[in-house]
């Protein structure tokens, strides 16, 4: 955790140069230096100086994309500077108990959505889209020999929205000869880390750990967000963890598993999550076939479940703006690494009339 002298000293690390704004998705769209890490950094030192005062409306809230550090020459690591600051200042946006609360009232609009088919009051289908789980877990496959362990991190998406990515990946690791365990994780929390409520963060992710027994193989992610949170948690709180994970990418160079393609998908187009650390272009270039590679669209897709509840107007932006002088055609099929990016991606495509039946699915349905 970062002191007062210690931020400001990070702070006074920016030349106030202005790269980082060409490549920040919020000011990109709202053309509006405030929605910027250049100036974020401003107001930050403002208040820490005491030349600011530090009031409610001042909205300190971004899409934690981490792409202007990127663009830095300081290589100021802004996000680490907004969440030590909200945790000083105790002016977290995060409350665990409305989140989790929101979250179960989305599933159960989401429940009844599909069991009433609701499509017919709303002007497009992105809810349906969105929800709509067609892959179901083969019973079946429980009888074949369980040699290896693995425990799945299933995340909000997959609990409660759309389980067809754990559906798919239950499905692929059993045909292979693993027993999969899903523990009730809950949420990877992430928000509540960027939002400088480190305290909650630390117990969910000690809590979370608990439920991991000793002997599985590895934790296998489907959506890099999680991944992330969980690398912040071991990075920051519990060095000593000694626990192997690997996000689907990486998964699918297991050498002793067997990937069947789906053949329903033909021209795949990979969306890369800002949490993604890794290049991974290489392997999904060797791994997946008709895989195309089209030019700038490596934007952020604007979905950030905060941001978007504060700004969601802004938030459709951003992502529509992600489509803008893209080349893509109706029949194509968006595959993507983070179960977030998916609700920003189709949320950009529901507002583009010849794009909007683009597909969006997680990699892992592609088997
Ligand atoms: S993290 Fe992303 S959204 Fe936030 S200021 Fe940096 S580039 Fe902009
Ligand atoms: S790119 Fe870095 S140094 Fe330049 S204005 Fe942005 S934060 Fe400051």
């Amino acid at each position: 955790m970062k002191n007062d002298e210690e931020l400001i000293k990070e702070i006074n690390k920016c030349s106030r140069c202005t790269l980082c704004l060409s490549i920040c998705p919020m000011y990109q769209v709202a053309k509006d230096e405030i929605k910027s890490a250049k100036g974020f950094l401003n107001i930050i030192y403002g208040i820490l100086v005491n030349q600011i005062k530090y009031q409610k409306n001042i909205e300190l809230i971004c899409l934690n994309c981490n792409k202007c550090q990127s663009a830095c020459p300081s290589n100021i690591n802004f996000i680490d500077i907004l969440s030590n600051f909200k945790y000083h200042f105790k002016i977290s946006n995060y409350n665990q108990f409305l989140f989790k609360t929101k979250f179960i009232g989305f599933s159960i609009f989401f429940k009844i959505y599909k069991i009433f088919n609701l499509n017919y009051f709303f002007k497009n289908n992105f809810i349906s889209n969105l929800c709509l789980t067609s892959v179901k877990i083969d019973k079946n496959l429980n009888q074949i020999t369980k040699k290896k362990k693995v425990v799945f991190f299933e995340g909000c998406f997959n609990h409660y929205i759309n389980s067809n990515s754990k559906n798919s990946i239950i499905n692929l690791l059993s045909k292979n000869g693993y027993e999969v365990i899903v523990p009730n994780f809950g949420c990877c929390n992430i928000n509540s880390y960027f939002e400088g409520d480190f305290d909650y963060y630390k117990k969910s992710w000690q809590k979370k750990i608990k439920k991991i027994s000793k002997d599985v193989d590895f934790i296998l992610f489907d959506c890099d967000t999680c991944l992330k949170s969980f690398k912040i948690y071991v990075d920051r709180f519990d060095k000593n963890l000694n626990l192997k994970v690997l996000s689907f990418i990486d998964f699918l160079e297991q050498k002793d598993t067997r990937f069947n393609q789906n053949n329903d998908y033909n021209n795949l187009i990979y969306h890369k999550p800002c949490h993604t650390s890794e290049n991974n272009i290489d392997i999904l270039n060797i791994k997946i076939k008709n895989l195309k590679n089209v030019e700038n669209f490596d934007k952020c897709c604007g979905f950030n479940v905060l941001y978007w509840v504060k700004n969601p107007k802004l938030s459709k932006k951003i992502a529509e703006n992600k489509f803008k002088d893209v080349k893509i055609n109706p029949d194509d099929t968006i595959i993507t690494s983070c179960n977030l990016c998916r609700i920003g991606l189709m949320l950009g495509l529901s507002q583009l009339e010849k794009k909007k039946n683009v597909k969006v699915i997680n990699i892992s349905e592609l088997f």
